[in-house]
C-alpha cells in the first residue's frame, strides 16, 4: 500500500533574538492510510509546530509535505482551505468551542462552513453527539459540560466532516486520568470505525504505547 502521507526533508526553524532555532531539521515520515502513529517527545521539541505543517496551518521552509498524492506547498489558498476543512480533523489539548453555542451548533460549524443546510448539520451533528456519547447533552453550551464531556464534543467537531486524516495534539493533556483514559478509548474506537489515519501526539507513554506505530520527535526528526 503506498502511503497516505508523505513528509520529505522538512525543516522549520523560528526567530530567536539574533539567531534561528531550528525546530525541524530534515524530518521525513511515511504514514499509510489507516494507520494510528503516536509522536512523543520533550517539551518544545516540535510536535506542536509538526501538526500544524501536516495541517497546512503553517509551511514549511523546506522540504515538502504531501497528502494522497497532492504537495500542500503547490496548492493554493483555497485549496488549502478546501483541505484543512475536507479531509481534516483537529483536536486541540483546550477545546476551544464556541460559549455562546450549544454543544449541537459548535458541532455544525465546519458543515455550515461547507454550505451545507442548517438541517442537514444539524442531522449530521446530533448523530456524531450520539457517536461520541453525549446524546443527551446537545443543547447545553461548554459551560454547563465537564473538561471530559467538552473534549467529546471537540472529538465530535473534528470528525463531523468525515475526514480522512485525524490530528490530535496533547488531546488530553488538560484531563485526570480516568477521563483521559475514557477520552483514548472513544478515540481508538472512532479511528477504526472511520477509517481514518491519524497522528497523536502525547505525553502519555501507556496511551502511545496502544498505538500501533510509535515516533519520538528529537532533534528535530522523527526516531
Ligand atoms: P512542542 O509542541 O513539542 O512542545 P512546539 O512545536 O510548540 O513544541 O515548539 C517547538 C519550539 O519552537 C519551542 O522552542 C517553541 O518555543 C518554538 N516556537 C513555536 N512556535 C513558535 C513561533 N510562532 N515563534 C517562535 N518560536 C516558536
Ligand atoms: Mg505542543
Amino acid at each position: 500500500m503506498s502511503s497516505l502521507l508523505h513528509l520529505n526533508r522538512v525543516c522549520k526553524s523560528y526567530p530567536s533574538g539574533r539567531e534561528r532555532l531550528e525546530v525541524l531539521i530534515d524530518l521525513d515520515l511515511e504514514l499509510e492510510a489507516r494507520r494510528m502513529l503516536a509522536v512523543t517527545g520533550a517539551s518544545g521539541s516540535g510536535k506542536s509546530t509538526l501538526l500544524h505543517l501536516i495541517g497546512g496551518m503553517e509551511a514549511p521552509e523546506r522540504g515538502q509535505i504531501v497528502f494522497d498524492g497532492r504537495d500542500l506547498g503547490r496548492l493554493s489558498r483555497d485549496e488549502l482551505a478546501r483541505f484543512r476543512n475536507q479531509e481534516l480533523g483537529f483536536i486541540f489539548q483546550f477545546h476551544h468551542l464556541l460559549p455562546e453555542f450549544t454543544a449541537q451548533e459548535n458541532v455544525m460549524m465546519p458543515l455550515l462552513l461547507r454550505r451545507q443546510s442548517a438541517s442537514q448539520a444539524s442531522t449530521r451533528a446530533a448523530s456524531m453527539l450520539a457517536q461520541v456519547g453525549l446524546a443527551e447533552r446537545a443543547h447545553h453550551r461548554p459551560g454547563e459540560l465537564s473538561g471530559g464531556e467538552q473534549q467529546r464534543v471537540a472529538v465530535a467537531r473534528a470528525l463531523v466532516g468525515r475526514p480522512r486524516l485525524l490530528l490530535a495534539d496533547e488531546p488530553t493533556g488538560n484531563l485526570d486520568a480516568g477521563t483521559s483514559r475514557s477520552i483514548h478509548q472513544l478515540l481508538f474506537r472512532l479511528h477504526a470505525e472511520n477509517n481514518l489515519t491519524s497522528i497523536l501526539v502525547t505525553h502519555d507513554e501507556q496511551l502511545a504505547s496502544q498505538c500501533e506505530i510509535q515516533r519520538r520527535l528529537e532533534g528535530g526528526r522523527l526516531h
